[in-house]
Order: C-alpha cells, then sequence, then structure tokens
C-alpha cells in the first residue's frame, strides 16, 4: 500500500531551494506516540499500517514510496546577526499532502541527519526537546493558537552528544508550510531576483491567494504576513508564552508557531521574563515579543521591495507604511483578547486602561498569570473574590481595579454565570508548566517511563476543562521547583 499521496510542491521550485535527501537511517527506533487524530485530519490512511511500519516512516528508516524527501535552503538573523546561509541542518521534508478542506501540509522528520546544511551539527535531537516540542506545540493548538502539530514522536536507540550523553528522538512535524522569513532572505541576500519572485509566488498560491485579486500581490502579501503575525504574536501574549528565539528562520509566513527550543509559559507575571539560557541579553523576553516580532517583518519587507515596485523609493514607501501599521494592529488584537480574558463585551475608550491596570496589579502581586486569569472568571462572586484576591502578594491596586471591573460588569448587565462560562473558555486552567515539562522529560531520558508525557498530554489537550483529578498540574512552580533556563538542546 502507497503511504499517503505525497504532492512534492516544494519540488517544483528552483533547484537552489533545496537539497534532494533521504533521512539517515537509525540503529533500533520505537515508536513514542502516533497522534491519531491529526493523522484523521490529514486523511492519512496510517492509522491502519502496523506500528511496525509506522516507526520505520518516522525514523527516517523507511521513506514512502510516493514523497520526495528533502533539506530546505534559508537563511536568518540569529539574534540580530545575518547568517546568510542556515537551512534544514537536521530535518527532512518528506512532502506536502492535502486535508479534508484541501489544504496542504507539509510533513516533516526533525532531528533526521547531517544535511548539506548542518554546518558544525550531528543533524539529530535529543528526546528531551523531542517531548517539549510535541506537548506545547500540542498544546498550542488547543489552546487556539496558530502552530506547527507533532504526529510521531520515536527514539532511535541512538545516543546523542551535548553537555550529556543524551537519548536520540525524532520529532514528526505538521505545518501549514516550513516558508521562513528567512527563506526569503536567502535569495534576497544572494541578489536571487528570479528564485525570490517564484517563492514569493509559491507562498501566495499556498498561503494567501487573495493577494492575487490586489493591483500588487506582493505588497498584499506583505500585508498578510504582518496581520498574521500581528495576530499570533498577541495569542502569545494573551496566554503567556515567551517563543525564546523569535529569530527569522524561526518566524513563519503562514503565521504559525514554529521551532519550539527552549519556549515556556511565563508563571508570575513580569514582562522583563526569559527562561532560554542562550538569550543573555533578553532579546526574546516576553514583554520584547511584539517588537521583535515587527523588527522581523521589515526585514521580511525588505526582501520584498523589488518585487513590490522597479521604483525603489515607491517600494520603500510602501513597505513602511505597512511595516509601521503592525502597533496598531497589534494592539487591536491584543486588547481585544484581553476583553474577552476580563468577560467585557463591549468595547470602551478606557479598555486599554483597564487591561494595562490589572496588568500592574498583577505585576506588583506576582500574580501567576494563568491562574489569576481563570480565578477572575469567579470573582463576581463574594467568595471567588477571596480566592482571586488571595493570588496577590500583597493587595495594592488590585482592590481598586476590582471595583472598576465590578462596576463595569454591572453596566454590561451580563449574566455572571454566562460571563464566567465565557471566560472559562478563553483564560485555560492547564498550561504545560515549565516545572512540569522538565519532570516529564526528566522521567522519559532517565528512566524511560512516558506515563507523565501522556498525563500531561491529556491535560494540556483540553486546557480550558477543570480537571480536578489533576490539580497538581494547574499549580505554579514552589520556590523549589521553579525552572529558571530552558535550553534549546541543539
Ligand atoms: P534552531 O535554533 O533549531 O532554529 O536552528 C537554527 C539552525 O541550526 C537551523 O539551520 C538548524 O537546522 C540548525 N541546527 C540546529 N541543531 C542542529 C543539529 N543538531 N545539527 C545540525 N544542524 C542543527
Ligand atoms: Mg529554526
Amino acid at each position: 500500500m502507497p503511504l499517503a499521496r505525497f504532492i512534492n510542491s516544494y519540488g517544483q521550485l528552483p533547484a537552489n531551494c533545496f537539497v534532494r535527501m533521504a533521512p539517515e537511517s537509525v540503529s533500533s527506533p520505537k515508536l513514542i506516540k502516533f497522534n491519531n487524530s491529526l493523522a484523521d485530519d490529514l486523511m492519512l490512511d496510517w492509522a491502519d499500517l502496523c506500528p511496525d511500519t509506522l516507526t520505520k516512516v518516522f525514523s527516517g528508516n523507511q521513506v514512502p514510496d510516493t514523497a520526495d524527501p528533502m533539506a530546505t535552503a534559508y537563511a536568518g538573523h540569529q539574534f540580530g546577526n545575518f547568517v546568510p546561509q542556515l537551512g534544514d541542518g537536521r530535518a527532512i521534508l518528506l512532502g506536502d499532502v492535502s486535508d479534508q478542506g484541501g489544504r496542504l501540509y507539509d510533513i516533516q522528520l526533525k532531528g533526521a541527519g547531517r544535511t548539506p546544511y548542518s554546518r558544525s551539527g550531528d543533524g539529530r535531537a535529543a528526546l528531551g526537546p523531542v517531548l517539549r516540542e510535541y506537548l506545547i506545540s500540542e498544546a498550542m493548538h488547543a489552546l487556539g493558537i496558530p502552530s506547527t502539530r507533532a504526529l510521531a514522536a520515536v527514539s532511535t536507540g541512538d545516543m546523542v552528544y551535548r553537555e550529556d550523553r543524551l537519548p536520540g528522538a525524532i520529532i514528526t512535524r505538521v505545518a501549514a508550510s516550513h516558508l521562513r522569513i528567512g527563506t526569503f532572505q536567502y535569495f534576497a541576500a544572494r541578489r536571487d531576483l528570479n528564485t525570490l519572485r517564484q517563492v514569493a509566488d509559491y507562498a501566495i498560491a499556498r498561503h494567501y491567494p487573495d493577494s492575487l485579486q490586489t493591483d500588487n500581490p506582493y505588497l498584499a502579501l506583505l500585508d498578510q504576513v504582518i496581520d498574521a503575525q500581528a495576530s499570533l504574536i498577541a495569542k502569545w501574549m494573551n496566554v503567556g508564552f515567551i517563543h525564546g528565539v523569535m529569530n527569522t528562520d524561526n518566524m513563519t509566513i503562514s503565521g504559525e508557531t514554529i521551532d519550539f527550543g527552549p519556549c515556556a509559559f511565563m508563571e508570575a507575571f513580569d514582562p522583563a521574563t526569559v527562561f532560554s539560557a542562550i538569550d543573555q541579553h533578553g532579546r526574546y523576553a516576553y514583554g520584547n515579543q511584539p517588537r521583535i516580532g515587527q523588527w522581523n517583518l521589515t526585514r521580511f519587507a525588505e526582501t520584498l521591495l523589488p518585487l513590490i515596485s522597479d521604483d525603489q523609493d515607491q517600494a520603500v514607501n510602501k513597505a513602511t507604511d505597512q511595516i509601521n501599521s503592525f502597533s496598531s494592529r497589534f494592539r487591536s488584537y491584543w486588547l481585544n483578547g484581553m476583553r474577552t480574558k476580563m468577560g467585557l463585551n463591549d468595547h470602551k475608550a478606557d479598555d486599554l486602561d483597564l487591561a494595562n491596570e490589572l496588568l500592574t496589579a498583577m505585576q506588583i502581586g506576582q500574580v501567576d498569570f494563568t491562574l489569576g486569569f481563570r480565578n477572575l472568571g469567579d470573582a463576581q462572586s463574594e467568595k471567588g473574590r477571596e480566592r482571586f484576591l488571595n493570588l496577590f502578594a500583597q493587595n495594592g491596586p488590585i482592590n481598586q481595579w476590582l471595583e472598576k471591573w465590578l462596576s463595569r460588569q454591572r453596566k454590561e448587565n451580563l449574566n455572571p454565570i454566562l460571563v464566567r462560562e465565557k471566560m472559562n473558555r478563553v483564560n485555560p486552567a492547564f498550561i504545560p508548566r515549565n516545572h512540569m515539562v522538565e519532570l516529564m522529560i526528566a522521567d522519559a531520558v532517565a528512566h524511560n517511563r512516558f506515563d507523565r508525557f501522556e498525563d500531561m498530554l491529556a491535560i494540556v489537550s483540553r486546557p480550558f476543562d477543570d480537571q480536578p483529578e489533576f490539580s497538581h498540574y494547574a499549580d505554579p512552580a514552589r520556590p523549589e521547583e521553579r525552572v529558571r533556563r530552558t535550553y534549546c538542546g541543539t
């Protein structure tokens, strides 16, 4: 039986966009997890295959007949410095498949061995980061945040050498595409206008076909990528997600979150929060993410200038207007998110103040971001209010804020039970808390035990449901449990 009908659209781009090659084989692969429901959505008839075949496919030991495996080329700004050649140093794109709605999805093995883009790397991934990516990308999806998905995880039976000797693994990731800002930068840096145009046309056809109805499709592409990223980063900010490595090669054209390296969810609210061990200056701190998003989009706009107009001044003016619109678009997405988090329906002039005052009070009170919003849903009743206030280390400005919020709720005259229900559908009870993620990884790496991984995956796949039996997964880390640094593991 052929394994899926791969479409292999990327292979139709010019030959300098990729290097065709199969994954390197591994010694004794074991299937850790297969995402059946995602496979169904993608109409992959793989669920019927024997586990042995799945293990071979997801370890790279067997390439599906119709696949056209390749490593793709891209460049990127890493921590502000331009690197003209990065590319898939440890990932192999098998090809793309179509879901039930006719949308295309890439299927890619990450950790599949060395490629011409590996530089000094070994082309492999360690088990810990693979499980982290699996869990957090699925959590993001369940939270309603555009994200690449996890289709499978396998252990390879081979060891990888980082600071420690670690078990190796491969994650199979599914993405609306793997086009990144860095893909455009690769061809712009080489002044290869011909390939750049073909990549842009491909991006338009795949993600933003409406652009073709406008006078200037490349400007429309820029417009829509800016919009998708403004919306995405607003969603991150609304759940306290910190990506950790917002390099331009880790920012998609589709508007999906990609590359879950040292990412983490913030606990006590503080915009300066940084987890990533490699982010020494806090470039990618929680509160900087919108600004960095705009900076990255500016790099994207630069690559498109020659396509937008032959007249450079005109191209720059048009692109600059687009880039300048990022802040107001982001603010509007973010504020809409905050309104629903606060259980407000109407749009009022002082909503922005109300949102910011709440965050200030949470920061002063050192309140856990997730619990704070989850408990706010109960704060219309006296008892619930007490529980909400108990989260604050000191009461400070929160009492005043609550008065304002309650009077606003009364003015909107909404049914408190319905308001609470609505708030609970946007304010998660469960996020993948960092200290629990670390425990889950330690269980797997040191003891080859995956029950905590399975538990956490089940819990964060229903983030808005109260799951009283798992309430300890909803609790913030105690001081001695706190994880301050997260690692890429690359
Ligand atoms: P990342 O930090 O995962 O976004 O990766 C940045 C670049 O480094 C990409 O070009 C990756 O393909 C490459 N890279 C990361 N880890 C490895 C590895 N173990 N072997 C080869 N290349 C890698
Ligand atoms: Mg990357």
